[in-house]
């Protein structure tokens, strides 16, 4: 397995430094064969290409099984005209990265700040109320007077039936439970759709149960209650709002992995950003890049029908709750540990295993 690798920005490098030793230790010991190519993307590409991404490094992620992209200064980046292009969205773009795939869970030894809990927010992930990528060619956010904006959000039938597919295959390997969320309320013809396709879909699961909930009220029954949820299929900016939500209440931000995965191309991703306030130094929490990283090794094991990598990706989360429960993390999260030692723990805990 070829997988690029591009560190990002701020605490960027830190976290992939550490998750390289993690993915090293995994091919090891289950004998992946992981090749890695390194290059750069954000401000580092800016400084040496004149763009954030290029076309040859797209060039080289779909000749490659997966890519594992740190986390980007998207706030940075105002002019695509400048090569300021979100890297994230690119990829999501080009690659057609349509399913975001969140888990967050409780850990042993990490008091849970609202009871023990387990379940996978899937978010659309190409259209929705992201101006920079639901148009061909342009971005859908305009300048109608100098005191006027008008920001588009696409919801198509495709998208929804194929991000509600996804979420419904993945519920049929937990606990056959998935929960719609959307503002149905209020954005009566897009959300009715999406809910009318996931709807769709599940008739073809018939084992699953299937709730809804809006939007604004879901976030009460999240925090009051988040062992009731499973599977949370949502569009793209309630997913990636509601996803950080529930990984902080699953312990801190730095512990929610993120897979965005197409039919033929994912990438690891950290669902958080590139904290800068914490850059630099040897604090940032590494977890949310690794579970990512295993995520990849999970779906290329599955779609290669190749065990070894669905083996190495348990093992890697069942190592995560280890190195939490035995304090082997950063403070985030009450471990002792900065970055780059709570990787290199991770790594051995691995190699021993
Ligand atoms: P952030 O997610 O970077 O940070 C939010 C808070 O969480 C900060 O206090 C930060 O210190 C903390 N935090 C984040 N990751 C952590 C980790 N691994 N360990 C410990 N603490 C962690 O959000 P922000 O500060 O609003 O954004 C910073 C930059 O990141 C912006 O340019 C933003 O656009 C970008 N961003 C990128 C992505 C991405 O690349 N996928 C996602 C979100 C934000």
């Amino acid at each position: 397995m070829k997988i690029v690798v591009l560190p990002g920005d701020g605490i960027g490098p830190e976290t992939m430094a550490a998750t390289m030793e993690v993915l090293q230790a995994a091919s090891a010991r289950y004998d992946l064969g992981l090749a890695f190519e390194h290059d750069v993307a954000g401000h580092a590409s800016l400084q040496r290409h004149g763009a954030t991404v290029t076309p040859a490094l797209l060039e080289k992620v779909r000749a490659a099984d997966g890519l594992m992209l740190g986390p980007m200064a998207t706030y940075d980046f105002k002019d695509e005209a400048k090569g300021e292009i979100n890297p994230s969205k690119f990829f999501r773009k080009e690659l057609d990265l349509y399913a975001n795939i969140r888990p967050a869970r409780t850990w042993t030894g990490l008091p849970h700040k609202v009871g023990a809990f387990d379940l996978v927010v899937v978010r659309e992930n190409t259209e929705g109320f992201y101006a920079d990528r639901n148009i061909a060619s342009g971005g859908s956010e305009m300048l109608i007077t100098r005191d006027v904006v008008v920001s588009l959000r696409r919801i198509t039938r495709e998208c929804s039936a194929r991000i509600a597919r996804s979420a419904f295959e993945l519920a049929m390997t937990r606990g056959k439970h998935v929960s719609i969320v959307h503002k149905a309320n209020v954005l009566k013809l897009g959300d009715g759709m999406f809910i009318d396709e996931c709807r769709r879909v599940a008739q073809q699961f018939p084992e699953v149960n299937v709730d809804d909930f809006i939007v604004d009220a879901m976030m009460a029954h999240v925090v009051r209650a988040p062992q009731r949820f499973d599977v949370i299929v949502t569009t793209n900016m309630f997913g990636d709002i509601l996803s950080d939500l529930t990984a902080e209440l699953s312990g801190s931000l730095g512990l929610g992995g993120s897979l965005n995965a197409g039919l033929d191309h994912a990438m690891g991703q950290a669902a958080h950003g590139s904290a800068p306030d914490i850059a630099g130094q040897d604090i940032a929490n590494p977890f949310s890049l690794i579970l990512s990283a295993g995520q990849l090794l999970a779906w290329h094991g599955v779609r290669r029908e190749r065990p070894a990598f669905v083996a190495a990706a348990q093992a890697i989360e069942q190592a995560a709750a280890a190195a939490i429960a035995a304090g082997e993390a950063t403070r985030d999260v009450g471990g002792r540990l900065g970055t780059a030692a709570t990787g290199r723990a991770f790594a051995q805990r691995l190699a021993q295993r």
